[in-house]
């Protein structure tokens, strides 16, 4: 019911000439696997590229992040409209290095979902516990609290159109993958969560992601849990391959 969404975040990486490389090489290694659904998150810079040279393939694509505003004075942002004018379908929001690195709060994730679902973007929201938040036992409240406050006042038709990505902040970048049964468990505590907002038949059909080290060698192992509909990649997907 659900089908599996691999999406790379290439983060603050790549040059023109790598993404021209890339688009030649990813259509290929897609038809490998035709029961997926792909998606690149790049930076503003390498978007139009991509769209042209990804013109006609499955691959979607995204920004990591936007403001909240259409337009207006806001120096160095991206807004969701101006994401959508380069050919983007889906945006990052709450990606735990905004929330970290540039002091991202719960109501600019909040106003960013808002401002994506308004624009007809996918938002990609991403929710994830640090390691003191997991050792101290506050892993489903801090889940429960990043979901509710981002989708607050969301109303159940605008739901559909998201996709969550559970990210553990100690996970990301580290190489320390969450095990399968780890990331099951917080999956299948943002599906109860998601169901208890917007009822059974939406969060059966809302995709979870699951991003935070994932590698070629331990993708499809957690692919087979039950609630694990898909990898955000992050250092992994800066190759084709
Ligand atoms: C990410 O940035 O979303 C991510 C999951 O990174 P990595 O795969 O490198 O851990």
């Amino acid at each position: 019911m659900r089908r599996p969404l691999v999406a790379g975040n290439w983060k603050m990486n790549h040059l023109t000439q790598d993404a021209l490389s890339f688009s030649e090489a990813i259509p290929q290694a897609l038809e490998r696997c035709s029961d997926v659904d792909a998606a690149l998150f790049a930076t503003p810079t390498l978007l139009p590229t991509l769209a042209r040279a990804l013109a006609g393939s499955r691959v979607r694509l995204g920004g990591q992040n936007c403001h909240w505003e259409r337009e207006g004075a806001f120096t160095g942002e991206v807004s969701p409209v101006q994401l959508t004018d380069v050919g983007c379908s889906l945006v990052l929001v709450g990606h735990s290095e905004r929330r970290q690195l540039f002091g991202e709060t719960e109501e600019a994730t909040r106003l960013k979902v808002h401002a994506a679902l308004d624009t007809g973007l996918e938002p990609v929201l991403c929710v994830g516990e640090t390691e003191e938040e997991r050792e101290r036992g506050a892993t489903f409240d801090v889940l429960r609290r990043q979901l509710r406050e981002a989708l607050d006042s969301i109303g159940k038709d605008r739901a559909r159109r998201l996709t969550l990505a559970y990210e553990p902040v100690w996970a990301i970048g580290t190489g320390r993958t969450a095990t399968p049964e780890i990331a099951q468990e917080a999956h299948a505590f943002l599906r109860g969560e998601f169901e208890s907002l917007y009822g059974t038949a939406s969060a059966r059909s809302c995709r979870i992601l699951y991003g935070g080290s994932v590698k070629p060698d331990n993708l499809a192992t957690l692919l087979e849990q039950e609630d694990i509909d898909g990898g955000l990649v992050g250092g992994a997907s800066l190759e084709a391959e």
